[in-house]
């Protein structure tokens, strides 16, 4: 029912766009492989010293001598030019199995490859994209930013490359004991740091001819607002003026009490200073009550609760909670959206979306015992029932949903064995360093593992 109506409205808008000729078709050649995300989006893990396109596929290092040369080559790397190669010959990349594989699975899926595509920013510039040899440098529209992986949170499923808390722990206790080389101290990258990043250098290069295309400037961390770079950036974006330009920060939003009010300070300037569009709070949250603070460690979900009303009764700005939907997520998932749609009604402009956890590969919901099938019924028959939520909600609700029911079709018994193996070591020495209890916190799966 759900999925005829999404269908619908993408028939109706390709319908539109024939008949307005407003909005350039996408040649058969490339229609099945063509993702303006390869072109227009871009994260830069600058403490990395490695970027993508879009957040899916895994990251790539950037040549220093490149970058230093042409600024640009922060997002127009070599690697990424073979990847819109591959796109325009009709070819899928390897590196987006997040959307190939989906679409396999379903074909009238609305996969991220297809959303961001029909994205009003990527709409504008298609028929450029199409025409253009694809070894063009271009700029993008979507630009998220993480300047260092400082962070006050070390949440299960993040990594030493994103999280200093993760850093620290691993380089004090070592390599956890599973397969995913992302929590292996020898595989640990050298971070670089913030104050002198030859990488962030050229970033400061390169700002000035890429901004004037950016439609949304996203910085995300580590933690932003612990970071010196997103406070020279509110700076610069309260005094260079882009009216189509959104500015988002993805922020955990419990951050000590002195990084919070600065941000405060310098938002109220930029948004006083009317030089962009708009700015929009993201944070994350994957379910509620202890087991978001057992998936999260460092949230507080009282303080959090409190900070995203303080922003909203502050900034009146959109606040998008991010679920990153792994195996943990389901159970007491309802509370969570019962308490979006009680900020919406108190007039917070709150909405959530939800993304498939699929790496590190021990959190995929797939691998779940079938008896939780209860669960994920359960919460469907809310969601779909419910004419409280928003469609974006129930759009990414329904790919997780239709996730968990491939799971039979889309993974080897043999796999979801091991990755439920590889789960239960994780957890054993989770719990020990954090001091944790994972049987206590979810006894919906007590035995499990
Ligand atoms: S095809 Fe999917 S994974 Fe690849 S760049 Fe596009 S949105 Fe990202």
């Amino acid at each position: 029912m759900m999925r005829t109506a999404h269908l619908s409205r993408l028939y109706l808008c390709m319908f539109l766009q024939k008949r307005n000729n407003m909005i350039p078709i996408i040649p058969d050649k490339i229609k099945d492989s063509f993702c303006s995300a390869k072109w227009l989006m871009a994260t830069m893990h600058f403490g990395m010293g490695e970027n993508h396109s879009c957040y899916h596929p895994p990251i790539h290092r950037w040549n220093l001598e490149d970058v230093k040369r042409d600024p640009s080559m922060l997002h127009n790397t070599t690697h990424k030019i073979e990847q819109r190669r591959q796109m325009m010959n009709g070819e899928k990349p390897k590196e987006c199995y997040y959307c190939f594989d989906m679409e396999a699975i379903n074909p009238d899926v609305i996969s991220d490859r297809k959303r961001f595509t029909n994205e009003h920013y990527a709409i504008e510039r298609r028929q450029e994209l199409i025409d253009a040899p694809y070894d063009k440098h271009v700029n993008p529209s979507y630009l998220e930013l993480s300047f260092s992986n400082v962070c006050n949170f070390g949440c299960s499923y993040c990594s030493p490359g994103q999280s200093s808390k993760w850093e620290n722990e691993v380089r004090k206790y070592g390599s956890y004991p599973v397969e995913d080389p992302t929590v292996h101290a020898d595989k640990m990258h050298d971070m670089i740091p913030e104050d002198d990043n030859p990488y962030i250098d050229a970033f400061w290069k390169w700002l000035p001819d890429a901004y004037k295309d950016l439609k949304y400037l996203r910085i995300t961390g580590g933690e932003p607002l612990a970071t010196r770079n997103f406070m020279k950036l509110l700076d610069f974006v309260a005094t260079n003026h882009n009216p189509n330009l959104t500015l988002v920060v993805n922020t955990n939003l419990c951050v000590p009490d002195k990084n919070l009010n600065m941000f405060f300070e310098k938002a109220t300037t930029l948004l006083n200073a009317k030089t962009i569009k708009g700015l929009e709070v993201y944070t994350s949250m994957d379910t509620w009550g202890p087991q978001a603070e057992y998936i999260r460690d460092g949230l507080d979900i009282a303080r959090w609760e409190q900070t995203v009303r303080k922003v909203s009764t502050t900034f009146h700005v959109p606040i998008r909670v991010m679920v990153t939907f792994g195996l943990m997520s389901i159970f007491n998932f309802q509370t969570f959206v019962e308490k979006v749609i009680q900020m919406r009604s108190e007039g917070i402009d709150i909405m959530f979306n939800c993304a498939r956890l699929v790496d590190p590969k021990q959190f995929d919901l797939r691998i779940l015992p079938d008896y939780c099938d209860k669960y994920f019924t359960r919460m469907n028959t809310f969601i779909v029932d419910n004419g409280q939520i928003a469609n974006v909600e129930r759009e990414t609700w329904q790919m997780v949903y239709d996730f968990w029911k491939a799971r039979h079709d889309t993974m080897t018994p043999e796999d979801r064995e091991w990755r439920r193996e590889q789960f239960a070591k994780f957890i054993s020495e989770y719990d020990k360093r954090r001091n944790k209890n994972f049987e206590e916190n979810f006894p919906e799966i007590t035995g499990w593992i």
